[in-house]
């Protein structure tokens, strides 16, 4: 290959594809139904994005291909993807090449497409192998889809599976959690991540709640789940490394802990951010605005701005709190301009007395009690930073 200048620094990339076979109920990520003619419209503009946002080429260290459904693009269209990458990226400095799977949309024809577009990493969006929850969460698949997509994958060549499992779902039991862990681990997974299901605003799963369709699972219910799962994969060798992962040694997923412990990634396709040299950009969700920006020569950008450097601290901290090693303090001093001990004593002191929080001399982390409660955490230790009177609050 032609030698490349690099522009920029070393850097993972994410690139989002935005459509799906059909919305689910649970749904309020950016995604929708669209036919082929709109998917091709889409991948000219991300080829053009890339050129733009990368004159000089870009070899990113990871690449996470998430969306959406991924898959919900044929086969032709997924060799189209992998020749824009392979003309826009030099891949061969890539230590993990993610794309999320939708069990339901694979084909073992997609599955070799994704192969020869540099994908050695598979995440599928499983969410239960008991089809009455899949039909209550709408994923427009049964439950065995799963074994014989992850078949198609290794198939391919693709070797490193991860899949993501749901629970506190409306009616399940902790014995049918298990037979999920169980299901997945069958599959030699070496990662697994585990989501409670969340009721956001505006989705016909929320709709179903307020008239009392469904019953939520009961909160002490979802805290033995949550207690169950991190007992049960540690035994079989996936300890918790952030409140919803798990992994095998060396199997924790690369690009996702470069946002956990805010590193720098570049957010590419509509709905994507990214943080580069302390600057955060953003695209606009809908991709036909995308698409018409792309097309007019420029890039799409929503907004490009600076993140001051206490935001940056705070983010830090939001993030890396999500992970069982905790943040670096000396990290987090360098970003804020002070160190923890002087910005978040109060709260800090107080989430310790309640056990919820653990200090050590170079990290702050939650114990396995103040992971089941991380966002009442965020809430009270920003809101004390924020208290703290001649905070640095700008670079
Ligand atoms: S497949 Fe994923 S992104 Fe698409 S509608 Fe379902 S949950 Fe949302």
């Amino acid at each position: 290959m032609a030698r490349r200048k690099y522009a920029g620094r070393m850097a993972s990339l994410y690139l989002h594809i935005p459509f799906c076979v059909r919305k689910c109920e649970y749904c309020d990520f950016v995604s929708g139904v669209a036919g082929e003619a709109e998917i091709d419209r889409y991948l000219r503009a991300l080829d053009r994005e890339l050129e733009l946002r990368f004159p000089g080429g870009l070899a990113p260290d990871t690449v996470f291909i998430g969306g959406g459904t991924p898959t919900r693009l044929s086969a032709t269209q997924w060799l189209t993807l992998g020749g824009i990458l392979r003309r826009r990226l030099d891949l061969s400095r890539c230590a993990e090449f993610t794309s999320e799977i939708n069990p339901g949309t694979l084909t073992p024809e997609k599955a070799d497409a994704l192969r020869a577009a540099g994908v050695d990493r598979a995440s599928f969006g499983v969410q239960s192998f008991h089809t009455r929850y899949l039909q209550g969460l709408g994923r427009a698949y049964e439950a065995g889809t799963a074994t014989a997509a992850v078949q198609m994958a290794r198939n391919a060549g693709i070797a490193r599976v991860s899949m993501d499992l749901m629970f506190a779902l409306p009616g399940q039991t902790p014995a049918e959690l298990r037979e999920d862990v169980d299901a997945a681990l069958a599959h030699d997974t070496e990662h697994l991540s585990l989501y409670a299901l969340t009721y956001e605003d505006d989705t016909p799963l929320t709709r179903q709640l307020q008239s009392g369709a469904v019953t939520p699972c009961p909160e002490e219910l979802e805290r033995e789940m949550f207690g169950l799962v991190g007992d049960m994969l540690a035994a079989r060798g996936l300890p918790r490394y952030e409140v919803s992962n798990f992994a095998r040694a060396g199997a924790a997923c690369r690009h996702n802990l470069v946002y956990w412990t805010l590193g720098e990634w570049h957010g590419v396709g509509a709905a994507a951010h990214g943080l580069i040299g302390g600057q955060v950009h953003r695209n606009p969700p809908d991709w036909k605005v995308y698409c018409d920006a792309i097309e007019a020569g420029r890039l799409a950008l929503q907004t490009e701005a600076a993140m001051p450097r206490f935001e940056r601290a705070e983010t830090l901290l939001l993030m890396g709190l999500r992970l069982t090693q905790g943040v670096e303090l000396r990290r987090f001093r360098n970003l804020a301009g002070e160190g923890f001990h002087t910005l978040c004593a109060a709260p800090a002191a107080r989430l310790i007395e309640q056990g919820l929080l653990e200090l050590n001399q170079t990290h702050v982390r939650c114990t396995n009690e103040g992971l089941f409660v991380l966002d009442e955490i965020i809430v009270q230790l920003a809101a004390g930073m924020k208290a703290m009177p001649g905070t640095v609050n700008d670079q």
